[in-house]
C-alpha cells in the first residue's frame, strides 16, 4: 500500500506554501517508513523552490535534513527496527556500484545519486523532501541519530552538520590551526562548533557584528565584520590556515584568498546561484588552495553524527510551524535566523493553510 502523507509544498517558485496529501511509494523490500519529527530548512531549500538554481519541478516539497521515527521497514531490513531513532540528508538512493559508491562516496555517484527532493527517482517519479509527515527511504540512505541529541537538534546535522565536518576532516583541521568560518548560517553555525571541538582557534567573519556574542558561545574566539572596514580585507591579509566559506550569495573570492597564509586552504561549501571568478594571481601567489566540498558520503555522515555526540554538539534552532514556512524564508535570506529553522511536524495537524 502506497504511503499518504501530508506534505509542505509549492506548486510555483514565487507562490506561498501549501499543506497537501500526496502518495510516497509503495514501501518496497529494502525500504524504511519514517515518521518524521523535526524538518530542517536548508538555505539549498530555498535556492531549489525559488527556482534560482533553475531545475525545480513543481509541484515540489523540498527538506533534506528529517529526524524521525521508524515506522515500518521492509522484509530485508535487519538493520533498523520499527521505533529506531534515524536521519535522513540530501541523499535517498545511489547506484551503489560504481567506484565512487564503493568507497563511501555516494554523493558522487557515478551515475548520479537520487536527491531526497526535486531528484528523478527509481521509480521514474520526481523526489519529494522532508517538510512532510512521513517519507520512505531505502534503508542504505538511512542514518542513525545518537541517543542523547533531541529530533530537532539533530536534523540540520544531516546537512549543515555533514557539510562542514567534511572538509574540516578531509583539510585535517587540528588544535591550533587559525581557522576563519565564514557566513554564520546554519552550515556557518555547525562548522564553528565543529572547528572547535578540533581545538581550531576560530574566527567568525560576519558582514556586521550582530551574532558576535552568539558565535562565542558556539566556541569562536572572535568575530570581525567584513562588511563595516573598507580596508578589512588588506588589514587581516594572511592571517588563516584555513577558511570555510558558507556564503549564500555571490562575492569576490578574491578577497578571502588574500586572508590565507601562503599555502592556506579555502573551501567553499556556499552555492551562489551565479557564476564567479578570480584573478589567478590571487591564488598562485602564496600557492593558496581553492577548494569545494559537496556535502559527504553515508559513512561519513554517521561518524559525524556520532562525533557531534560524543562532543555534544548540536544545531541551535528556532523551532517554527508549518505555517511560518514563507516568512522563516525571507529571515534566512536576509542572514536573520539563528541560526536553523526547524519545522515542528507535529503542525502539520493544526496548520491554517
Ligand atoms: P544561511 O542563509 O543560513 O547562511 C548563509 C550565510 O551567508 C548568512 O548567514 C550570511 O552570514 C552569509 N551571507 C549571505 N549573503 C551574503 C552576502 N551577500 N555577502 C556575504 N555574506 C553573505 O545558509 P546555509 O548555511 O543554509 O547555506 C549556505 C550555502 O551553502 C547556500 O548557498 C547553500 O545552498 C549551500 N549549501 C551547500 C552544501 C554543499 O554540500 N556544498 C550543502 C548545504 C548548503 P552573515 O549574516 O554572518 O554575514
Ligand atoms: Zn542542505
Amino acid at each position: 500500500m502506497p504511503i499518504s502523507t501530508k506534505v509542505l509544498r509549492k506548486t510555483g517558485p514565487t507562490e506561498p506554501f501549501e499543506v497537501a496529501t500526496i502518495e510516497r511509494r509503495d514501501p518496497r523490500a529494502d525500504d524504511v517508513v519514517i515518521d518524521i519529527k523535526a524538518a530542517g530548512i536548508c538555505h539549498s531549500d530555498i535556492h531549489t523552490i525559488r527556482n534560482e538554481w533553475g531545475e525545480a519541478h513543481f509541484p515540489l516539497t523540498v527538506g533534506h535534513e528529517i529526524a524521525g521515527v521508524v515506522e515500518a521497514v521492509g522484509d530485508e531490513v535487519t538493520e533498523f527496527k520499527v521505533g529506531d531513532r534515524v536521519g535522513v540528508g540530501c541523499m535517498v538512493n545511489s547506484c551503489g556500484e560504481c567506484e565512487q559508491c564503493r568507497n563511501g562516496q555516494e554523493q558522487d555517484c557515478l551515475n548520479g545519486n537520487v536527491g531526497t527532493y526535486n531528484s528523478p527517482d527509481v521509480d521514474g517519479t520526481i523526489t519529494q523532501g522532508g517538510y512532510a509527515q512521513k517519507v520512505v527511504v531505502n534503508k542504505n540512505f538511512v542514518l542513525r541519530i545518537p541517543e542523547g541529541i533531541d529530533f530537532d537538534v539533530a536534523a540540520p546535522l544531516l546537512c549543515a552538520g555533514i557539510t562542514t565536518y567534511v572538509p574540516l576532516a578531509r583539510w585535517d583541521v587540528k588544535e591550533g590551526d587559525k581557522v576563519a568560518v565564514v557566513g554564520l548560517g546554519g552550515l556557518g553555525h555547525m562548522g564553528v562548533q565543529i572547528a572547535a571541538a578540533k581545538g581550531a582557534e576560530v574566527t567568525v567573519l560576519s558582514r556586521s557584528m550582530r551574532k558576535a556574542d552568539e558565535a562565542k558561545k558556539l566556541g569562536a574566539d572572535r568575530t570581525l565584520a567584513t562588511a563595516e572596514d573598507p580596508d578589512f580585507f588588506k588589514n587581516h591579509r594572511g592571517e588563516f590556515d584555513f577558511i570555510l566559506s558558507t556564503i549564500s550569495a555571490s562575492y569576490d573570492l578574491g578577497d578571502y584568498l588574500k586572508l590565507l597564509k601562503p599555502r592556506g586552504v579555502m573551501s567553499v561549501v556556499g552555492l551562489p546561484p551565479e557564476q564567479m571568478g578570480i584573478y589567478m594571481r590571487h591564488l598562485v601567489g602564496g600557492g593558496k588552495v581553492l577548494t569545494g566540498s559537496n556535502i559527504g558520503g553515508i559513512r561519513e555522515t554517521q561518524e559525524m553524527l556520532d562525533f557531534c555526540a560524543k562532543h555534544k554538539i548540536g544545531a541551535v534552532i528556532e523551532k517554527i510551524g508549518v505555517d511560518d514556512v514563507d516568512e522563516a524564508y525571507d529571515r534566512v535570506v536576509e542572514g536573520d535566523v539563528r541560526f536553523r529553522f526547524v519545522i515542528d511536524t507535529e503542525t502539520f495537524d493544526k496548520h491554517n493553510r
